[in-house]
């Protein structure tokens, strides 16, 4: 599935049944499909990266039924995207200002997806040399390997393009730090901005009617418009970007006391380099506890004490 606009959705053919009656070149082709309604009554919800199982094909018209999904690898709700490989989590150097405790929640955030995470920092061309080593060394402390770039002068995008090659890949971060101008700056030529509502061309038409008065009675009422629009990019390395940006407000829902350590990536190094490479109590926290072999003696200690305060906070009330 490329795209999704309220019930509607985008599928790119990858394989057809031999028995299926088409010309040789179906690989690529798009077709404009709705979702069976028994898969909406079992709350199997179809996301934009799911691979599909298509019947009903009409090849000419290009239309199809979504009759079954595929197991996912991975799947984040905020933009709603399945089989993402890669979260790209972007802050700038200034305007806004990066700020070390914020970084880490959104990093905190990516890790908890399980999804392989890539720090880049935007408007490098706002700060000295001096500034960007300085954080370069403190990011890689962290654990990361930090890109450093500038939409405004190209800097750095021919490396974030490398990065993202042959990958689904989403960019979250704040709001201001230049993700909506890095996708438009990534994006492949395939697909120009007249594609963006694509929904528009069928409104009006009959097959458009005939599906929303379907959809209508099965979801008795809901607005019809309700589903955020999200697509995927074909990128001109191979891969796909998704066109929205993700989390800009990291909940750190899915992070529980016992896992947040996990997401810190100096603890994940203390835990598999250090010997014995085990904390005497399976439950540790890390707070001093005898034989606990997390010290804190690291620059982000202090965050995963405020972290895991407010982590605790929120379960003790749920
Ligand atoms: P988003 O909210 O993260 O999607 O950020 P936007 O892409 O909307 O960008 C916010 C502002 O930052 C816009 O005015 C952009 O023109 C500007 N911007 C984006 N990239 C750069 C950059 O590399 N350098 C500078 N100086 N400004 C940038
Ligand atoms: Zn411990």
């Amino acid at each position: 599935v490329s795209s999704a606009q309220a019930n509607y959705m985008r599928v790119v053919v990858e394989k057809a049944a031999p028995t299926e009656n088409t010309s040789s070149s179906i690989v690529g082709v798009e077709l404009l499909c709705v979702v069976r309604a028994v898969l909406k009554k079992i709350k199997r919800r179809v996301l934009v990266g799911d691979k599909v199982l298509v019947s009903s094909i009409d090849w000419v018209d290009k239309r199809g039924m979504i009759e079954n999904v595929f197991e996912r690898s991975s799947e984040i709700l905020d933009p709603p995207v399945a089989n993402v490989d890669h979260l790209l989590v972007l802050f700038s150097f200034e305007q806004p200002k990066v700020e070390s405790f914020s970084l880490t929640r959104f990093l905190v955030e990516a890790e908890s997806t399980g999804i392989p995470v890539t720090l880049a920092l935007n408007k490098s061309e706002l700060v000295d040399e001096e500034t960007q080593v300085a954080w370069k060394a403190k990011l890689r402390k962290w654990g990361y390997q930090p890109l450093f770039c500038s939409v405004e002068s190209g800097v750095g995008l021919d490396s974030l393009a490398f990065i993202l090659r042959e990958q689904t890949s989403v960019i979250v971060g704040p709001s201001g730090v230049g993700k909506s101008s890095l996708i438009n700056a990534l994006r492949g030529s395939k697909h120009g901005p007249e594609e963006d509502n694509w929904l528009s061309h069928i409104e009006g038409s009959k097959w458009f009617e005939d599906q929303r008065v379907g959809e209508v009675s099965i979801r008795s009422g809901r607005g019809k418009h309700t589903t955020r629009h999200v697509s995927l990019l074909p990128l001109s390395g191979g891969g796909f970007l998704a066109d929205t940006p993700g989390f800009n407000q990291p909940s750190l829902m899915r992070v529980t006391k016992k896992s947040l350590a996990q997401m810190f990536p100096e603890i994940r190094k203390m835990l598999s380099t250090n010997d014995p490479a085990k904390c005497s109590f399976s439950d540790c926290l890390h707070l001093g506890e005898p034989g606990c072999v997390v010290k804190g003696d690291w620059e982000r200690y202090a965050y995963y004490l405020q972290l895991l305060d407010e982590i605790k906070i929120r379960e003790e009330f749920q």
